[in-house]
């Protein structure tokens, strides 16, 4: 029988990253383009569509025809319609948009949407680093924090898929203020742009000048490594506070494989341990039977591998109703 074949889209501020593949996770076929995100998003539909072009050209040449559509992106989405509910913070006009829709009219394939980070998280529930677990908490922790929670192996996603927002968990009553509008949120204190501040807050705090310019997660770790104080204090404070949120997320969920993703993990063990120390210190006895704070497996390819998988489930659910 003829291989069912998929097209997986993961948009991102920076590139749109896509594929051809299958329902066993398998990838026949990938490719990139850079987002025009400060375009208007009859633009971005335009990129998007685009993609998918190039992936059904290449099941074409090879005798397949994709069946489905599964697109991953930023912000909240209306899964059960396809549609961007809100805005997304590094696009300039990509939100509230009928994506499912207007891709459908384009490439005349049915298209499901989601959450990128839900997509990651089921990717790696499915065929990565959490793969035979059920219930599986997901960080992608980068510019942001992303979150997705695997419960019975489902995405979870809440009753107006506003929920799952992990990096959003306060971990400080009276912490940082957060552009979500709270305070004390995870993402002020671990992602890659809070580390970099602390870096710098540290440095001046010795009367040092902050610098050098342009630092990044990776220089922090390094000079951590070489015996830096304030990249020592920096990776002190980041892998502290996400192992205490990592701590609550344990009690409340129970998972058994705790998945972290995104530019930060890469950073190696040693940020691995560390964060796992704080968590085993502080999450209750009974939530750390059996459970594993791991690296995601599935790098960049996490997006489009689970919007391939959502398109699969969505479409089979929806033809179990017609029937
Ligand atoms: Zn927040």
């Amino acid at each position: 029988m003829k291989q069912k074949v998929g097209i997986g889209i993961d948009l991102g501020g920076t590139y749109i990253k896509y594929a051809l593949g299958n329902q066993d996770g398998e990838i026949l076929k990938e490719g990139k383009r850079p987002t025009d995100a400060q375009a208007d998003s009859g633009r971005i539909l335009e990129q998007i569509s685009e993609s998918i072009m190039d992936m059904v050209q290449f099941a074409h040449e090879n005798k397949l025809s994709p069946s489905v559509v599964g697109i991953g992106t930023p912000g909240c989405v209306d899964v059960s319609k396809g549609m961007l509910k809100g805005s997304t913070p590094n696009f300039k006009s990509w939100k509230k948009v009928d994506i499912g829709l207007e891709i459908e009219k384009r490439v005349r394939i049915p298209a499901f949407i989601d959450n990128d980070a839900n997509l990651m998280a089921l990717a790696e529930a499915r065929f990565g680093a959490a793969r035979g677990h059920q219930n599986v908490i997901c960080l992608t922790i980068g510019t942001g924090i992303g979150g997705g929670v695997i419960i019975n192996g489902n995405l979870y996603r809440g009753s107006h898929y506003a929920g799952a927002e992990l990096g959003h968990m306060s971990i400080k009553v009276n912490g940082l203020k957060c552009r979500c509008g709270g305070q004390g949120c995870l993402e002020r204190y671990t992602s890659a742009p809070a580390m970099i501040a602390h870096y710098k807050k540290f440095q001046r705090g010795a009367g040092q000048n902050p610098g050098p310019e342009g630092i990044t997660v990776k220089d922090i770790f390094n000079m951590f490594k070489s015996g830096d104080p304030y990249a020592a204090k920096t990776v002190e404070v980041s892998t502290y506070y996400l192992g205490r949120g990592i701590a609550n997320l344990m009690n409340i969920f129970n998972p058994t494989r705790i998945v972290i993703g995104g530019g930060v993990a890469d950073a190696g063990k040693v940020y691995l341990d560390k964060v796992s120390e704080t968590a085993f210190a502080f999450a209750m006895e009974n939530a750390k039977e059996n459970v594993k704070i791991v690296k995601a497996k599935l790098g960049n390819k996490a997006g489009y591998i689970g919007a391939i998988a959502l398109a699969f489930d969505q479409m089979n659910k929806s033809s179990e109703k017609v029937e």
